[in-house]
């Protein structure tokens, strides 16, 4: 009943409002992998970021005014990993709260390898927590999305996907069809592949915090897997499709039919 309640409204919000034409713009245009979407996913894009903007508090903090421009870049940004997914996966959180750049955590514990425990402030540039807020810094969702494989937004929202099922851990709730075996054996392997790169000195390609824990490695892949999708698929191809098939979504497609292979490095 409560689900014909939420979806009528939705249908009225769509039906009287729409978001504005030049920040969306404006986006798209700043955004690769928002770029690369089809006509039609664009569309269903628009329609969810509306939809979440109307759903969600976007609350500045730290002195920060949120203006509409900012609003929009966020709602695209974090509807696009629930592009084929719905809104109701982000059912468990009520607002986002931005700082203008990165925020301390005061006080924050951090328990070491042998059970000690450690008080300290933390700096960060996003996070998501447990029962409450996504929290983001400005500064790192303007520079999110733009096809170099950072993406705050992405990450943060990834986390809230990862906790459907009641824990951070990077495992999501999986679809029929998927197969937990298969989901931790590929992300074992490749998390496993990158601790053992960081302990012989290398420098990996993911980013080091990857190897925090499983949770954090998930949220990264998440990052890549939307910013950079053609060099993700390319590096861990077995990951990559554990990721299509959760998300729905195939970005090296999309991206291969839109901009020029780069690269490697
Ligand atoms: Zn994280």
């Amino acid at each position: 009943m409560f689900g014909l309640f939420k979806n009528r409204r939705r249908r009225r919000v769509l039906a009287r409002s729409s978001l504005p034409e030049e920040p969306w713009r404006r986006t798209i245009a700043a955004v690769p992998a928002l770029a690369s979407l089809g006509p039609d996913e664009r569309e269903r894009l628009r329609a969810l970021a509306l939809l979440f903007l109307h759903e969600k508090r976007i609350e500045g903090a730290g002195g920060l005014r949120v203006d509409e421009a900012m609003r929009v870049r966020i709602a695209a940004l974090a509807c696009l990993p629930i592009l084929e997914l719905g809104l109701d996966s982000y059912d468990g959180f009520a607002s986002v709260i931005v700082y203008p750049g990165e925020f301390v955590v005061r006080d924050r514990e951090h328990v070491d390898e042998s059970g000690v425990v450690h008080v300290g402030d933390d700096v960060l540039s996003g996070e998501s927590w447990d029962a409450g807020p996504v929290v983001l810094a400005w500064e790192d969702v303007a520079a999110s999305g733009r096809g170099d494989g950072y993406n705050v937004v992405a990450h943060e929202f990834a986390h809230k996907l990862d906790l459907l099922d009641g824990a951070v851990n990077g495992l999501p709730p999986l679809h029929r069809g998927m197969r937990v075996s298969d989901w931790t054996s590929t992300f074992q392997a490749a998390y496993d592949d990158l601790v053992r790169r960081i302990e012989r000195g290398e420098e990996p390609w993911l980013d080091p915090y990857a190897a925090e824990d499983p949770a954090e490695f998930f949220a990264v892949c998440t990052e890549l897997f939307f910013d950079v999708p053609r060099e993700l698929v390319r590096r861990y191809p077995a990951l990559y499709s554990q990721l299509a098939a959760f998300f729905k979504q195939d970005p090296a497609r999309r991206a291969g039919k839109n901009t020029p292979l780069r690269s490697a490095t």
